[in-house]
């Protein structure tokens, strides 16, 4: 099957076609600062001014006759992003006369794993800019282990860059700056049962970078500690659940540290660690395109032109998996 999906949730427009497990095209464009965050009416404005241009370099080598459904990012995310991606599908579906599938964002990053490895029934440990959860399969739902109290991780990370006067995104800029010490110091560890805050290491941080503590050693050891935070849950949501398999996803699972300790982990504990490339760990479409193929084909999910709605605040486990065999 031949689908066209679509992604808006955040700070990236992206477009992609997909034949099967085959990926045809996946053409991103990210919303990016030299200083400050990320707004949300600015980030809208940058997703109208290149949505055609992404979608007619997707389209490049495709026949639109060919296209046999659409599949969006209808949920989480920022409402003004999201109704550009939700437009574009709806008005493509409708032209195209094909189906169209909404596609709950989180849910994409676990099912790309079925697209870019080999795990079967993985802990995810989902990582990006506004969500940190620990999710993995039971009872016909992805559940939800643990997540973060307050701030995604991505954003914690883009925060302390943000403090120490680097643009958006801030995480790959932290992690250089990390590789330029290895003085660890002792920062606020925040797990809390299965769940994660950052909150009060943001603040320890920011009173640190004010009395002029090394921004290296800073970025070292935030790095450190937070991601044995989520080492942490992830092992303990594996222990939990019995399974053999973790696999990382979202902005910041591209994190070499990161990635070394999630392996560092299942290789003491006999599981299986995967990662996908990093062009299906960022935020794309080509997970979506892939998910809305699953969700169509196996669960017989579509939804009208009509009826699609965006769902900014739709959680991982309030939807029904009707595509997964037990
Ligand atoms: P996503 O929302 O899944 O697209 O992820 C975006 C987040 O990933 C942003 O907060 C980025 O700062 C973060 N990110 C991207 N690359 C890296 C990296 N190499 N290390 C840490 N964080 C990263
Ligand atoms: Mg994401």
């Amino acid at each position: 099957m031949i689908v066209l999906g679509i992604e808006s949730t955040a700070h990236t427009f992206g477009v992609a076609v997909l034949d099967g497990k085959k990926i045809l095209s996946n053409v991103t464009d990210s919303y990016t600062t030299e200083k400050g965050g990320m707004i949300p009416a600015k980030v809208a404005k940058h997703h109208e001014d290149v949505y055609l241009a992404v979608l007619q370099k997707a389209l490049k080598d495709i026949k639109l006759k060919d296209i046999e459904l659409i599949a969006f990012s209808d949920a989480p995310g920022l409402g003004h992003t999201l109704r550009i991606g939700a437009a574009a599908a709806k008005s493509l579906a409708l032209e195209l006369g094909v189906p169209l599938v909404g596609v709950n964002h989180c849910i994409a990053h676990l099912e790309v794993t079925g697209l870019a490895t080999k795990a079967k029934d993985p802990v995810l440990l989902y990582c990006s800019g506004a969500n940190t959860q620990v999710i993995a399969y039971d009872g016909g739902k992805y559940r939800i282990f643990g997540e973060t109290l307050d701030t995604g991780v991505g954003n914690f990370l883009d925060t302390l860059a943000r403090m120490l006067g680097l643009g958006f995104p801030g995480g790959p800029k932290i992690e250089q700056l990390a590789k330029k010490s290895k003085n660890l110091i002792t920062l606020p560890y925040s797990v809390k049962g299965m769940d994660v805050s950052f909150a009060g290491l943001e603040t320890n941080l920011k009173r640190r970078i004010e009395k002029g503590e090394s921004p290296e050693d800073l970025a070292f050891s935030a790095q450190e500690t937070v991601f044995a935070m989520l080492v942490e849950t992830a092992e303990r949501a594996m222990a939990h659940t019995g399974k053999t398999e973790l696999v990382l996803g979202g902005g910041v699972a591209c994190n070499k540290r990161l990635q070394e300790m999630c392996s560092l982990m299942c290789e003491d504990r006999k599981a299986k660690f995967f990662c996908p490339e990093n062009s299906l760990l960022v935020d794309n479409a080509a997970m979506i395109a892939w998910t809305g193929s699953l969700m169509y084909e196996k669960g017989g999910v579509s939804v009208s032109v009509e009826e699609a709605r965006i769902k900014p605040y739709e959680r991982t486990d309030d939807v029904e998996v009707t595509w997964r065999s037990e």
